[in-house]
């Protein structure tokens, strides 16, 4: 059966979700043609495995004052939870409270290596950020936090990228879970689920699409898919996708992360409010725990880069995190575990990983992915945005974005 539509989104994630919203407002017959039996993405909450929310990807709102994704979970009627989360040096390192000492340290360090990050990108340097710090007392530290938020070792990611990625003070949690708000937000949508896409032929007039449950016609399409998804070539292009874009695919590899949740009752749980540690602050690879972060009595350990890389493919990360636990609080917290949850994000077919990085001297690809293929064919997700790449506000700016070009080109060519 072929299907025709104006504009097929491809991918029903945060950046297809808000591309679609955007077309159906503008008028237009759009179709989200979502590989997974589900729809959000990498913002996925499982809400039944623990008995409680746990938000399996995304669950940071980061720029929340600022998020359009906020304002969806107020009008949803979400809780949100409106507080400082207390990371950088105020946490706990090795399950200890640091001295003021060892903080005002740790604090004149970031200063020292953000302020060596932003003077190379005032330069106009992009090298592997491990070069720009090699003679910085404290890259161990850095390496130590960076590597777990950017998912990648800093011998492997652009100074430049990360130098000009856009922070805010201003992260909240959603009770519900972040991923909740994303499926709600495709609510009314035309979405086909179980549709993987495998072809598009594409040309000026617009796409013809293959997919796992037929053919698509459409007048233009938005792929949103994840850019390791793109370079394994998971959808054949037909002409070629031009080499500055395949360039564009390849240079912006998502990193590695990955949860494990464990689950406590109420009580057993020591600290009633949210806690952060550090285990190794010496090291890229460490693990970081977000105890009750979103309200709910569970530690969740974060891994990045090689580690969380190594460790999801030997199946190894439960282990890891239980042990990293037992070392910071004692062998007694383990025991009371109830439930535990384990992601792997590197082996998901429709994700290949975490988020993107530019590899060293590719800070500039983003702009080159979001430059349209053709006026009826754009990339669209978290990697083509500049300054909010790997986050979901940065992936509803880029499907907002190629959404509004694509309503444009469509009112001047109907
Ligand atoms: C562990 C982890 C923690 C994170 N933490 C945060 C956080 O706290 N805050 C934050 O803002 N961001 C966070 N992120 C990043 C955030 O999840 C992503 O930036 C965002 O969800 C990306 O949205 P997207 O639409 O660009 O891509 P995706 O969400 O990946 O959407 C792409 C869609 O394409 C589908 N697809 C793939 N292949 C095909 C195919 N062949 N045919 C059809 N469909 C296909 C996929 O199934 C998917 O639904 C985190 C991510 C991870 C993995």
């Amino acid at each position: 059966m072929v299907l025709m539509i104006d504009v097929a989104v491809i991918g029903a994630g945060g950046a297809g979700i808000a591309a679609a919203r955007a077309l159906r407002d503008a008028g237009l017959a759009v179709q989200l043609l979502e590989a997974r039996q589900r729809v959000g993405g990498r913002a996925y909450t499982d809400s039944t495995t623990l008995g409680v929310p746990a938000d399996l990807g995304a669950a940071w709102l980061h720029f929340a004052d600022e998020n359009r994704w906020t304002g969806i979970a107020r009008a949803q009627g979400r809780r949100i939870i409106e507080r400082d989360p207390g990371w950088g040096a105020r946490g706990l390192v090795g399950g200890r409270v640091p001295d003021d000492a060892s903080r005002a340290d740790s604090e004149a360090g970031f200063e020292r290596c953000w302020s060596l990050l932003e003077a190379a990108a005032e330069g106009g340097l992009d090298v592997p950020v491990s070069r720009l710090l090699a003679d910085e007392p404290f890259r161990r530290r850095f390496d130590a936090v960076m590597t777990w938020i950017m998912g990648v070792e800093s011998c492997a990611v652009s100074s430049l990228d990360i130098a000009r990625y856009a922070d805010s003070n201003a992260d909240w949690a959603v009770a519900e879970g972040l991923g909740s708000v994303i499926a709600g937000a495709a609510e009314g949508l035309a979405v086909s689920l179980d549709t993987t896409v495998t072809a598009i032929d594409w040309d000026d007039d617009g796409v013809r699409i293959t997919t796992s449950r037929g053919l698509v016609e459409a007048r233009a399409a938005i792929v949103t898919l994840p850019t390791s998804v793109l370079a394994r070539e998971a959808i054949r292009f037909t002409p070629p996708l031009p080499a500055a874009h395949r360039n564009a695919i390849e240079s912006l590899p998502l990193g590695s992360n990955n949860k494990v949740f464990f689950r406590f009752d109420d009580a057993d749980l020591p600290w009633h409010e949210p806690t952060h540690c550090l285990v190794h602050a010496d090291r890229s690879r460490t693990v970081h725990f977000g105890i009750r972060s979103a309200d709910q009595p569970l530690v969740m350990t974060y891994f990045g880069g090689d580690l969380s890389r190594e460790l999801e493919a030997q199946g190894g990360l439960a282990e890891y995190a239980r042990d990293a636990l037992v070392q910071c609080f004692g062998h007694e917290l383990s025991t009371r575990i109830r439930a535990t949850l384990v992601t792997g994000w590197d082996a998901d077919p429709f994700a290949g990983g975490s988020y993107s990085a530019a590899l060293p001297g590719c800070a500039t690809q983003r702009e080159v992915l979001a430059t349209p293929v053709s006026p009826r064919l754009h990339f669209a997700g978290e990697a083509c945005d500049v300054h909010h790449y790997g986050t979901l506000h940065g992936a509803w700016l880029s499907g907002t974005q190629a959404a509004e070009r694509l309503i444009d080109t469509l009112r001047r060519s109907p």
